[in-house]
């Protein structure tokens, strides 16, 4: 891929990668026995125009992808309230404010503190904010979210907060060449959904399970994925320089 095309986004084809995109889920749900329906796709619309998020939208995406909170707050705040924003990325506890009353779920609850504030924004909106645990499956060093073995004490404490209410779970897999590599990590976010389920922890249900990326939805589409997060696939390149 060219610099002039990453720069260029007029000229990607947004509804024939979604054909392939919609394809590549409906295949992976029936080599796996799951349905088509149990799986959303969101567009991840980070860094695009709202231009783009329309087009997508005129091909029926309601699900759209955010991670810069004030970019989340002016595109839900310009576009129809029909579309429905998620807030994927790392979230600071002093922008929680633009994402609350906006966002249909927060994917990326790391840390206790960040909780406390979606909590507290919540209760000041009169609202329950819909979450996700982020984890990190991995153990990356540069990727936040909470590890596997610390996440069921995490989801104890935040199911305590009566205005937030959590959902599953989220994670970033590590980037790789092969997608097949990233299967492990998506089947022990499932089974960490599983065993949490069995916990019948009040205030806490784990239905989503937020997986899966432009390289690799396939894969976490057949180890279970209810919410996929495709950018690249749908949008093209991000550039960040412009
Ligand atoms: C950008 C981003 C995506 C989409 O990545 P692509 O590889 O472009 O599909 C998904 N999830 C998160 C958390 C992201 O930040």
């Amino acid at each position: 891929m060219s610099i002039t095309e990453n720069v260029n986004t007029e000229n990607v084809d947004i509804a024939g990668n979604l054909l392939d995109v919609e394809r590549r889920i409906r295949e992976a749900c029936e080599r796996s026995g799951r349905r088509r329906e149990d799986v959303t796709l969101i567009a991840v619309s980070k860094t695009k125009p709202v231009s783009m998020i329309q087009t997508a939208a005129a091909q029926g995406i309601l699900d759209f992808g955010e991670n810069k909170p004030q970019e989340l707050r002016d595109k839900y705040d310009e576009l129809p309230k029909d579309l429905r924003w998620h807030m994927i990325g790392n979230l600071q506890r002093n922008k929680v404010k633009y994402v609350v009353g906006r966002a249909v779920m927060i994917h990326s609850v790391s840390s206790l503190k960040l909780a406390e504030a979606i909590e507290k924004e919540a209760a000041a909106k009169d609202l329950r904010m819909p979450c996700l645990v982020e984890v990190n499956v991995a153990g990356e060093d540069s990727k936040s979210g909470i590890a596997l073995q610390d996440a069921e004490q995490f989801v104890r404490r935040i199911a305590e907060f009566p205005h937030l209410q959590m959902k599953g779970f989220m994670t970033v897999a590590p980037y790789v060449e092969d997608p097949e590599l990233n299967r492990v990590h998506f089947r022990a976010l499932k089974n960490l959904a599983v065993d949490i389920g069995r916990k019948n922890i009040d205030n806490v249900m784990v239905n989503e399970l937020s997986m899966g990326m432009t390289g690799d939805f396939e894969i976490a589409v057949e180890e279970g994925a209810t919410l996929v997060r495709v950018g690249t696939g749908i949008f093209g390149e991000r550039n960040y320089n412009i």
